[in-house]
């Protein structure tokens, strides 16, 4: 199975780091002021890796 990517939504700041480089992948969740993963085993695998590098809080990971 493909391993997806996940957000750890207790640490989430809501910074939108993530949403900003990848729309198709995550999204930002206005009720909960977080982001959320729309696509977990969809969209660039580069994008994804840019927003697991930028996420201030480092709470994007992948899954297996
Ligand atoms: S980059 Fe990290 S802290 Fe910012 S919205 Fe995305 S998951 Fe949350």
């Amino acid at each position: 199975m493909a391993r997806q990517v996940v957000i750890d939504t207790e640490e989430c700041i809501g910074c939108e780091s993530c949403v900003e480089l990848c729309a198709d992948v995550f999204s930002f969740n206005e009720d909960e002021e977080k982001a959320e993963v729309i696509l977990p085993r969809g969209g660039s695998e580069d994008c994804i890796e840019e927003a697991i590098e930028t996420c201030p809080v480092e709470c994007i990971h992948w899954e297996d």
